[in-house]
C-alpha cells in the first residue's frame, strides 16, 4: 500500500520508505526526514530574486542579503523533479517539516483502497468493500 504525502512524495507502508512520486524512486526510511534522500542545492537568494536597484549604488535593493538567506533545493536523486524549497540562515539545518506517524498510517490505511492519484474535491478515500455499504455489520 503506497500512501500519498505531498504532491511530489508517498510512502510505500509496506516498505517503510518514501518514493518519488514521479519515477517510484525509493528515497529514505519514512521514519526519519525525507529530505535525507534528495539532493540539496544551497542557492544564493540573490540568483532567485534578483536586485529591483542598482546594488553598487544601494545596499537595499529587495533582493534577500545571502549573508542572512539561503534557499535549498530538493530534488530527486534519480529523475531530477524539485521536491522542496526552503529559506533559511545559512548554516542552519534542514527544517524536519514532515513527521508521520507510520504505524497508525498503517492502521488508518489497513481498510482503505490505494490512491494512485490526489481526488479532486473533497471525497474520502474510498473503504474497501466488505458489505454493501463499504463496514462490516
Ligand atoms: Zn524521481
Amino acid at each position: 500500500m503506497k500512501v500519498l504525502v505531498t504532491e511530489n512524495l508517498r510512502i510505500d507502508l509496506d516498505t517503510e520508505l518514501y518514493e518519488c512520486r514521479h519515477c517510484g524512486t525509493e528515497l529514505v526510511s519514512a521514519r526519519e526526514s525525507y529530505k535525507r534522500g534528495l539532493l540539496v542545492y544551497n542557492r544564493d537568494p540573490r540568483e532567485i530574486h534578483k536586485p529591483l536597484l542598482d546594488p553598487s549604488k544601494y545596499p537595499r535593493n529587495y533582493s534577500p542579503n545571502p549573508d542572512w538567506c539561503r534557499i535549498l533545493e530538493y530534488y530527486c536523486p534519480k529523475c531530477g523533479t524539485m521536491m522542496e524549497t526552503e529559506y533559511l540562515p545559512p548554516g542552519h539545518p534542514p527544517l524536519h517539516d514532515i513527521e508521520l506517524d507510520i504505524d497508525a498510517l498503517k492502521e488508518q490505511w489497513k481498510d482503505r483502497e490505494e490512491v494512485l492519484e490526489a481526488p479532486i474535491g473533497n471525497a474520502p478515500p474510498k473503504r474497501k468493500a466488505h458489505g454493501h455499504c463499504g463496514h462490516n455489520h
